[in-house]
């Protein structure tokens, strides 16, 4: 039986983040926790965070800490991420999240922090032409739609371009990326937790290439 993982992936907006994530919770059998689409949700259905949250996701803006690492400490406490383990997508994405991240899966820790690296160029053209389903979140691109009508393959909702993937909001998240979440790269490595992974080629390549390297991360910590 294939074992469980407790998995961060980092990477820039449009490095794949979200397809990659989908298809390792689909091999290690772990739910896929991404704060994006938890915060999507919460705007969808109008609670007072997804109020206060949707128009700074609209600007590319980050929401405070507190607010999404309460989401995230809600669902890392429920039982099937304590005992099987998680895909966290889009956190931590700065310094005092990563912290905060520390506290909350103590004792267990993480097993293993990807980078998934793509080059800027790269990501601002697969931005530019990314279409995700309203519904379910799954990602498809102007030259790879849906089969029908722009119909979700998956759920059958409605597939449009983000409210953020405007060309002002993607350089503001780029931005920050660089700013607030980058620095977490030498965070991660100083912890011996970090792996970086080429992020360009086919899904099925970058996927390969990720299952490897936590294999291989699996094995060097059973072995110390
Ligand atoms: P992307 O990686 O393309 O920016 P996400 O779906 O991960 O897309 O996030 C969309 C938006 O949700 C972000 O621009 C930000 O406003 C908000 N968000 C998601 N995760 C976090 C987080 N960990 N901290 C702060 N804001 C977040």
């Amino acid at each position: 039986m294939i074992p469980g993982v407790r998995l961060v992936v980092l990477g820039k907006q449009g490095a794949g983040k979200g397809t990659q994530c989908v298809r390792l919770s689909h091999h290690y059998v772990v739910p896929h926790v991404s704060t994006g689409d938890m915060l999507r949700g919460e705007v969808k259905s109008k609670t007072p965070l997804g109020v206060r949250a949707q128009s700074l996701m609209d600007k590319g803006e980050l929401i405070p800490d507190e607010m999404v690492m309460e989401m995230v400490r809600a669902r890392l406490s429920e039982r099937d991420t304590r005992g099987r383990g998680f895909v966290l997508d889009g956190c931590p994405r700065t310094i005092a999240q990563g912290k905060e991240l520390d506290g909350i899966v103590h004792p267990f820790g993480l097993d293993i922090v990807i980078d998934l690296r793509v080059p800027t160029e790269l990501v601002m053209k697969r931005l530019a032409s990314r279409r995700v389903c309203v519904d379910c979140g799954a990602n498809y691109s102007t030259a790879a739609p849906p089969m029908v009508n722009w119909t979700c393959d998956v759920c059958g909702g409605e597939v449009v371009q983000r409210e953020d993937d405007t060309e002002e909001a993607i350089q503001r998240r780029l931005d920050l990326y660089e700013a607030e979440t980058a620095p977490l790269i030498s965070w991660y490595t100083e912890r011996d937790l970090l792996v970086s992974i080429n992020g360009t080629g086919s899904p099925d390549a970058v996927t390969r290439r990720v299952v490897g390297a936590i294999d291989t991360q699996r094995q060097k910590f059973r072995q110390e």
